[in-house]
């Protein structure tokens, strides 16, 4: 007899039965299925059985969507249970409301079965992190005296992310005639104190840090580091005072004399509902401290209705994608990258732009993060890849030659072991060599999961291509990760050369990491070139390879034609 392995259990909850029969067949290789017509349907299977997740239409006579997600949420019985609303397209802002009233992700009619699955997927993964360990280790005394000693974190002697959430939400949901804000901290650029400093230096502003959130919640909430130098706080939101948090800690932070500005930005969500995920309210405040994250006169944001409309957009883009790219919304743009020697294009990066019918151009800096969270990134760079071999397919007819094109690759581009063997196929397939395409790679996908990455370069590069290390200098050990990894070409990340001119640090660290790539025999490519200053200084230092608006903006394909003819001339 086989091991018979007992499923989760998935409640759908929807008055027309044709939306339960398609979930129910997306979903019943991997759970039991229940279904319930209405609310007071579901609410009678909760009471009488184990249900591990519920999928729950919002829209439904007798008792809508949000009467049944507002009693699970009130009834400790059923609040930990994740609930995934389903709506149509047209409910407007429904998905939002669902949300704040604790709902674990929304998914919108009619369902997409990719993105149904990965919603209820990651769902059920980030419930297992959040609740689940806790909740068994807690039952024994012993444990949780073990645990208090480690559940903070060994560094800043706060508690690390798991606990926090843990932490806030027992005392948000246990005083719930409290306000409270959950405030999102990050330090700007703290990857190059550690560059710039000992290791130990990053440290002590960490535990400095720490130290201060400690005082700050002591008595009223709770402070935990998330994770490198981010942290939270949970407190009352009337003892909040944003101004005078943000000079402490500046006073907290130059106490230690240390020659680098280092700048604390942070986003406030102000809960409105106890009962909403930690991990949402995180989110939110996260979303806040991105609005002010490098703007020195501004050092703080609350969450607002604006943010709300962001994220109303995400769900714009996430239901549309698929659509988007069968339609031929998506094209690729090339930026001409310039040889200060041979004095003319020595490459050209590809850049992917999404122009939708009613919203204009979308850039790829709002939804790139999202299809890496979602996992169509891969499918849109595939794309791409093929969009790039038509094109260097075409120069190679027009001119006889070809100008190498740069393709960004994202991390989740190598889960997929078949990888290299779709390039060469590509290739030969439109009668190109392998030197025609450079792969870029953002330093922070080495730091996801190194040796994986590191193998996979290194068969590209015996393969015969280039590989290039995007955004050099914005990741956490930029200048370790030399040590390991198997590159050609350093890209030197934007924020230095903006900076050249007017700082002669900037200009000094510049100078620095082009010299360090000479001694390494890599190539080095500095992006974001704007000014003439910036390429005078950049010719001093003897760098060879630039790209930016100063030469040229991104190009449509048809331009970027024109532009290498001209140039053949
Ligand atoms: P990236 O790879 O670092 O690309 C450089 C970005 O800098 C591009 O923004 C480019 O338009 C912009 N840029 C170029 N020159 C200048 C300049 O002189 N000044 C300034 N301020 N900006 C300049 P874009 O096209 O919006 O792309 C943003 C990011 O989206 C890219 O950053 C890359 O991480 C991602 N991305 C774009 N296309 C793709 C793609 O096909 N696949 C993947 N996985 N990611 C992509
Ligand atoms: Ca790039
Ligand atoms: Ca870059």
């Amino acid at each position: 007899m086989k091991n018979a392995v007992k499923k989760s259990v998935m409640l759908i909850v929807d008055d027309v039965e044709i939306n339960r029969v398609i979930l129910a067949q997306f979903f019943k290789g991997e759970y039991e299925i229940v279904e319930a017509e209405n609310g007071e349907e579901a609410l009678k299977i909760l009471n009488e059985r184990k249900v591990d997740i519920v999928m729950l239409d919002i829209v439904m006579p007798v008792m809508d969507g949000f009467e049944v997600l507002s009693r699970m949420k009130h009834d400790e019985r059923f609040s930990d249970i994740p609930v995934i609303a389903t709506t149509a397209r047209s409910e407007g802002d429904s998905e939002v409301r669902a949300m704040e009233m604790g709902a674990a992700d929304f998914i919108t009619k009619p369902y997409n079965p990719t993105v149904v699955r990965i919603r209820v997927r990651n769902v059920m993964a980030r419930l297992e992190n959040e609740w689940r360990k806790v909740e068994q280790a807690a039952q024994s005394q012993q444990i949780v005296e073990m645990r208090r000693t480690i559940e903070r974190d060994s560094l800043t002697g706060i508690y690390d992310r798991e606990n926090f959430y843990r932490r806030a939400s027992q005392l948000m949901q246990s005083n719930t005639d409290v306000q409270y804000a959950i405030v999102y901290f990050d330090i700007s650029s703290f990857k190059v104190v550690n560059d710039l400093f000992h290791i130990e230096t990053g440290n002590l502003v960490l535990r400095t840090a720490a130290a201060y959130f400690k005082h700050v919640v002591e008595g009223i909430g709770v402070a935990g580091r998330l994770e490198a130098d981010h942290f939270a706080l949970c407190l009352p939101i009337d003892t909040l005072n944003m101004d005078d948090l943000i000079i402490a800690l500046d006073s907290a932070i130059q106490s230690l004399s240390i020659q680098h500005n280092i700048l604390f930005y942070a986003g406030v969500y102000p809960v409105s509902n106890a009962f909403l995920l930690v991990d949402q309210m995180i989110d939110r405040a996260h979303m806040a401290l991105n609005t002010v994250k490098g703007k020195y006169q501004h050092r703080y944001a609350f969450y607002d209705e604006k943010m709300r409309d962001m994220i109303l957009e995400e769900q714009m883009i996430l239901r549309e994608m698929e659509y988007a790219l069968d339609e031929g919304q998506f094209s690729i743009n090339v930026q001409p990258i310039y040889g200060i020697k041979e004095k003319c294009d020595t490459g050209a990066e590809a850049l992917i732009r999404w122009y939708h019918p009613e919203h204009g151009l979308i850039s790829p800096a709002r939804f790139v993060p999202l299809f890496e969270r979602n996992g169509f990134i891969v499918k849109l760079d595939h794309f791409v890849w093929e969009e790039c071999c038509k094109l260097l397919a075409e120069e190679k007819k027009k001119f006889g030659k070809v100008v190498p094109l740069s393709v960004n690759f994202s991390r989740l581009d190598f889960y997929d072991d078949s990888l290299l063997d779709y390039f060469k196929e590509l290739l030969k397939r439109y009668d190109l060599e392998p030197s025609m395409l450079k792969i870029e790679l953002t330093e922070v996908s080495y730091t996801d999961n190194p040796m994986q990455i590191v193998e996979a370069t290194e068969r590209f590069r015996e393969a015969g291509f280039k590989v290039i290390m995007d955004d050099f200098g914005s990741g956490y050990s930029s200048l370790s990760m030399l040590r390991n990894l198997p590159v050609d070409i350093l890209k030197i990340d934007m924020r230095f050369v903006q900076d050249v001119a007017t700082s002669f640090r900037a200009a000094a660290i510049m100078k620095n990491i082009v010299q360090l790539a000479k001694d390494l025999d890599m190539g080095v490519i500095i992006e974001g070139v704007e000014t003439k200053e910036q390429i005078e200084f950049l010719e001093e230092i003897g760098c060879d390879q630039i790209q930016g608006y100063y030469f040229s903006k991104p190009l449509i394909t048809e331009d970027y034609l024109d532009r290498l003819e001209r140039a053949a001339k």
